[in-house]
């Protein structure tokens, strides 16, 4: 019997290891894991929906952690956040993605906006403008070419505190986006005060499109209003051509999912720059 049990937990997908594994153990390996270089990034095509060309990608994390194989961010940044590990591991995301970005600038010869992802920790952490003004002068890439994703719940958490950050971002003159947009709360007045530049629609309304109706009129109604405020809009989580095709008649700007390309190492994305001719 014990046998067997040890069997099926060989069964278990990555999030239920990470609920059998200690908290203590997990924290444990995090604090290790950028010293020892357990930590990479891939990297997400961003497409411009009437080009159809890559214009930018969004980095997202991943642990390659020595016994327990690749881990996912939804099972390690919530503790991340929690312990306060997530300022160093997003500084060290910040700068691997803007080295990355350089990289792809200077050798494809094409400007790629990079996207990464912000924690609200991040967010509140007072050191933050330094930090991304640091990441931008030591691999010299432009302001312009990186775009920071932060959720609404980060945003909505204090007012005053919200705005100044905000404006001390925007004016390094690095961009701005609202991700999983639509899942959380957002007042419409702050959303006309923010200048950011993008709302990225949350997966879970482009999954059942074309068919979902409902879904499809919050879709509508998100573009309609992003682009009443002189914003752009991404769509996340698309999946399949007639989604994608949904969304060019519905004026989406950009789309991002697995129908134009998964999560995939800095070399398979220089290929698929390589293989596509600037406009
Ligand atoms: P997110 O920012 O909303 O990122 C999009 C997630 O959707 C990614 O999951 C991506 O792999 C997945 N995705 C992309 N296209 C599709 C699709 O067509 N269908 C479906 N079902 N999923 C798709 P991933 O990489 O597991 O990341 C999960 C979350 O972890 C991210 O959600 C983000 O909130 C967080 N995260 C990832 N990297 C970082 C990071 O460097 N820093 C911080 N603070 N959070 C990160
Ligand atoms: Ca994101
Ligand atoms: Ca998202
Ligand atoms: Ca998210």
């Amino acid at each position: 019997a014990k046998n067997c049990g040890k069997n099926n937990a060989k069964l278990y997908s990555s999030s239920l290891t990470m609920q059998i594994m200690s908290h203590v153990k997990l924290e444990v390996g995090l604090r290790k894991a950028l010293q020892n270089n357990e930590l990479y990034l891939l990297y997400q095509p961003q497409i411009d929906v009437s080009s159809a060309q890559i214009v930018g990608v969004e980095a997202l994390v991943r642990w390659r952690h020595p016994e327990h194989g690749i881990i996912p961010p939804n099972d390690f940044i919530p503790l991340a956040e929690e312990t306060g590990l997530i300022v160093p591991i997003g500084e060290w995301v910040l700068r691997t993605a803007c080295t990355q970005a350089k990289a792809w600038q200077q050798t494809c010869r094409r400007a790629i906006r990079m996207a990464v992802n912000l924690s609200a920790r991040q967010f509140k952490d007072e050191n933050l403008t330094q930090i991304v003004l640091s990441a931008l002068g030591d691999t010299g890439l432009e302001p312009r070419l990186l775009e920071l994703e932060l959720t609404e719940g980060t945003l909505m958490d204090d007012a005053r505190a919200t705005m100044i950050m905000l404006e001390q971002l925007r004016g390094i003159g690095v961009l701005l986006s609202i991700d999983d947009f639509g899942t959380g709360y957002s007042s419409m007045s702050y959303l006309k005060r923010f200048d950011v530049r993008a709302l990225k629609i949350d997966k879970s309304f482009i999954v059942g499109l074309p068919q979902d109706s409902e879904n499809a009129a919050i879709t509508r109604a998100i573009i309609a209003m992003a682009h009443g405020l002189k914003m752009i809009v991404v769509a996340e989580g698309v999946e399949t051509g007639e989604q994608l095709l949904l969304l060019e008649q519905y004026g989406c700007d950009m789309a991002q999912g697995y129908f134009l390309g998964r999560p995939a190492p800095q070399d398979a994305i220089t290929r698929m720059l390589a293989a596509q001719r600037a406009p």
